[in-house]
């Protein structure tokens, strides 16, 4: 089933599964990193695995343009808007908020790649998938053919793209027998969350998807989980049964917001540099660490584990958030 949709190939793949030996013996865990944020394409990251199908499903409806929405330094933004112009499709953007003084990282990008960028005026999530779904309206009012990517490209197709990233994963822990106690993941708009998982169950595995909100409040994560997860098993055709317990949001590194950087993250992403020379973001993946480092500081993750930090890229979004980024 998996090997018979329809895939528009972007992603350098498998991306490379490392240890990070000094940040290990730091922390007294096992941490290997899945370096999601080497896909390769237009600076990489996890959007483009679900870039693959998302594409290859909108040129399969002879779509002219995509159209999606994100946050102001959005990488799934940068990426669509990429992956757009190499299947020869133009695409549009809705941002949350209004235009701020910063043009850098992402933002710069999306320009370059001549993304159409319409400013929502607003932070709220739903009220730009509302956005979306009327610019979508609009264009094929118009006589356009649009293809709608929800804000994050979280749908089952993105989904599916992850059940793939896990049999990947899977192969290369088994070459080095290997068992991980945990994959730790980045929640944004909860699709790489639930991808992972399905793939967990579709692979017939039992590692523990820790996922570090931050983006949206757990609940509300958990109920996008549930639901991804559900779609995604009807779509494959296959019972991915989920019970309460597979689902582990954690809240508590949010900080003030998304896309607003807390000091313990800032830290987080300084300390993986200079450990490590693997570069960490400020939105997704340096808060996750932040995550890891306390909860295993705290011995909620015991001693010993081993632990697979999937690292989703992101990075465009250090230049995007400079003044944040160092601690002056
Ligand atoms: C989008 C994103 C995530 C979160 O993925 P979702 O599928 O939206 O939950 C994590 N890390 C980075 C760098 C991202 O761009």
């Amino acid at each position: 089933m998996l090997d018979s949709l329809p895939r528009f190939p972007l992603a350098t793949l498998p991306t490379p599964l490392e240890e990070v030996p000094r940040l290990s013996r730091e922390l007294g865990v096992r941490v290997l990193m899945k370096r999601d944020d080497l896909t390769g394409f237009a600076l990489g990251g996890n959007k483009v695995r679900k870039l693959e199908f998302l594409v290859a499903e909108a040129l399969d409806k002879h779509a002219d343009v995509l159209v999606t929405g994100g946050g102001i330094q959005s990488n799934h933004v940068r990426t669509t808007a990429a992956a757009a112009r190499k299947a020869g499709m133009h695409a549009v953007a809705v941002l949350f908020s209004s235009p701020g003084s910063e043009t850098n990282g992402n933002l710069l990008l999306d320009r370059l790649l001549g993304a159409e960028l319409i400013y929502a005026g607003t932070d709220d999530k739903i009220e730009t998938d509302r956005m979306v779904q009327k610019v979508t309206e609009d264009l094929r009012a118009q006589g356009h053919h649009p293809y709608l990517i929800p804000v994050g490209g979280s749908t089952r197709l993105g989904c599916v793209s992850y059940i793939g990233a896990v049999g990947e994963v899977l192969e290369q822990l088994r070459a080095r027998a290997l068992k991980p106690d945990y994959f730790f993941i980045t929640t944004g708009s909860c699709g790489t969350h639930a991808g992972i998982l399905a793939g967990v169950k579709y692979y017939g595995e039992r590692i523990p998807v820790y996922g570090i909100t931050v983006s949206r409040a757990v609940n509300e994560c958990r109920e996008r989980i549930t639901r991804l997860v559900n779609e995604t098993a009807s779509f494959v055709g296959r019972e991915l049964a989920l019970s309460d317990s597979d689902i582990i949001v954690n809240g508590d590194y949010l900080g003030p917001g998304y896309a607003q950087i807390t000091p313990e993250a800032r830290e987080a992403i300084r300390r993986v540099a200079r450990l490590e020379g693997i570069l960490l973001d400020p939105v997704y993946t340096g808060k996750t660490m932040a995550g890891v480092i306390d909860l295993v500081g705290r011995g909620i993750i015991p001693r010993d584990s081993t632990l697979v930090f999937w690292h989703t890229g992101g990075q465009p979004g250090l230049f995007g958030f400079a003044n944040q980024v160092l601690d002056h």
